[in-house]
């Protein structure tokens, strides 16, 4: 259990009453919301909601590159498409370089923090010379230098000892002091480094728990450091999540993985099946049952249960978590979570299509797909003037399987032109031929679907003929027969 965690209601479903639990998502904005990002945003969202406590935003953003308002708008897009509401308004640390400044006067003035005139490469070419310990050598810790051009600022980190602290996940964690070397908290051009702004705010804004990826616990030990030396009150607690790793156990990397959250809302992945799929990346209830609603996991999540081995995304699990929640929508909401692949992104003209046409054919897709941007190409057919033909489909049941096909066609050319227009009639009018050659429904089905749809999966088949309609049915087939 979390220390500060009480059990026992406060009214709030799953909530324990800790007002002074106080959470922060703080991404450094690249352009897009990293899967790994998103995790993080969650387990921090998960915990404060657990806990009653608040879940702020802080945008990174002190590389001033970083500062762009459309790079940051990624990000509040992406988690409200998850709905991970945040607490206040989001802090940028582009506007608050008066702390950071003031924080390194200070490590400055208490003799915590010494100014280097050393060069990147005069640090790499001692340590070498030196072998061992890669690093900085402590070179002008004693030389009372100040401001000048290129002149970095390096807190000074004792000797020995060490810097240690009890993470949530991953236990006691040590680092001995010796191997720390006098890390730069300003670079020469005056700006802060990452540890220092992180360090300066998580205590300026009262942060209780830092919940982030492995990837920065050797900035830990700098950041309680740092902490230390400007007196930051209270403790801060850490839970190091594992790292999101592909099929390989590699790290997800933009270059490798589609690790860009954007992506996902792009193919239709529903955000409660991506914030439901995400919540599995290192965490599990205790029951086993992963696919529940988020409610029951705000009540579950405990930060302590989180595994300490990588964690597997797998989309193929992810898709299957999509479907799921496709289902689950009622046929209404499914048609309006549809709305982008059938007016923005869809393969017809927009002239041509027709909502109530599709309302029909809605339930049936809906069982189908496991992405909304593969509704489209379920229904294309009927809004496209000609089906957009399959060419593996058209090999494989056109003209592989010629000679049925051909027979197949025929038959169907003759019986569809009276039968009754229903699903049933068109049914039997088209088994009555697999029923005479005692071969299945399904092959006997194919030169019709590939004919009509241009592919050999899609939603049924009789039902899909009905929306149609017969004139059009029969001139598809007439025209794929005269292909044979
Ligand atoms: N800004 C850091 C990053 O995007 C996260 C820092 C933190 O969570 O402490 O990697
Ligand atoms: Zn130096």
């Amino acid at each position: 259990m979390v220390s500060g965690e009480r059990t026992g209601g406060d009214g709030t479903i799953g909530a324990v009453s800790s007002p002074q639990v106080r959470v922060r998502f703080a991404p450094s904005p690249t352009g897009y919301l990293h899967i790994g990002g998103a995790r993080t945003a969650l387990f921090n969202w998960l915990f404060a909601r657990r806990m009653g406590g608040e879940f702020v935003l802080r945008i990174e953003d002190t590389d001033g590159e970083r500062s762009r308002p459309e790079l940051i708008d990624v990000i509040f897009r992406a988690l409200e498409w998850l709905g991970l509401d945040w607490d206040g308004t989001p802090v940028h640390q582009s506007e608050r370089g008066h702390l950071y400044s003031a924080a390194i006067e200070t490590l400055l003035a208490n003799g915590d923090a010494y100014w280097c005139a050393c060069s990147p490469e005069e640090v790499k070419a001692r340590a070498e010379a030196r072998g061992g310990t890669p690093g900085y050598d402590g070179h002008c810790r004693e030389r009372g230098l100040g401001p000048g051009v290129g002149h970095v600022v390096r807190f000074r980190v004792a000797d020995t000892g060490t810097t240690a602290f009890d993470d949530l996940i991953r236990g006691h964690v040590s680092f001995e002091n010796a191997n720390l070397e006098d890390f730069v908290v300003q670079r020469s051009n005056g700006s802060p480094m990452f540890h220092l702004a992180n360090a300066v705010d998580d205590a300026d804004q009262g942060i209780t728990h830092v919940i982030r990826g492995e990837d920065l616990i050797n900035v830990t030990p700098k950041v309680l450091l740092l902490r230390h030396a400007l007196q930051a009150p209270g403790e801060l607690i850490f839970a190091h999540l594992p790292l999101i790793v592909n099929e390989k156990r590699q790290k997800l990397s933009k270059r490798r993985d589609d690790v860009s959250v954007g992506d996902y809302i792009d193919r239709g992945y529903l955000p409660e099946a991506m914030v439901n799929y995400l919540a599995t990346l290192g965490w599990g209830p205790s029951d086993g049952v992963e696919i529940r609603p988020l409610a029951e996991i705000v009540a579950m999540f405990d930060v302590s249960d989180v595994g300490k081995s990588g964690a597997f995304f797998d989309v193929k699990k992810l898709q299957h978590f999509n479907g799921e929640y496709i289902r689950a929508l009622t046929v209404p909401q499914f048609v309006s979570r549809s709305t982008r692949w059938l007016f923005e992104d869809a393969p017809w003209p927009a002239e041509s299509f027709d909502i109530a046409t599709f309302e029909v054919l809605a339930p049936l897709v809906q069982e189908r797909v496991k992405l909304l941007a593969e509704v489209p190409s379920f229904v294309d057919f009927v809004f496209a003037a000609e089906p957009t033909i399959d060419e593996d489909s058209w090999q494989k049941v056109m003209v592989k399987g010629a000679d049925l096909a051909v027979a197949v066609l025929d038959h169907a050319l003759v019986q569809f032109a009276d039968c009754e227009w229903t699903a049933a009639g068109l049914d039997a009018a088209l088994f009555s031929y697999a029923e005479q050659h005692e071969i299945s429904k399904g092959k006997v089905q194919a030169p019709v679907r590939v004919s009509v749809t241009g592919r050999t999966v899609g939603p049924p088949l009789f039902e899909s003929l009905v929306v149609i309609g017969r004139d059009e049915t029969l001139r598809r087939l007439g025209s794929a027969r005269a292909r044979l």
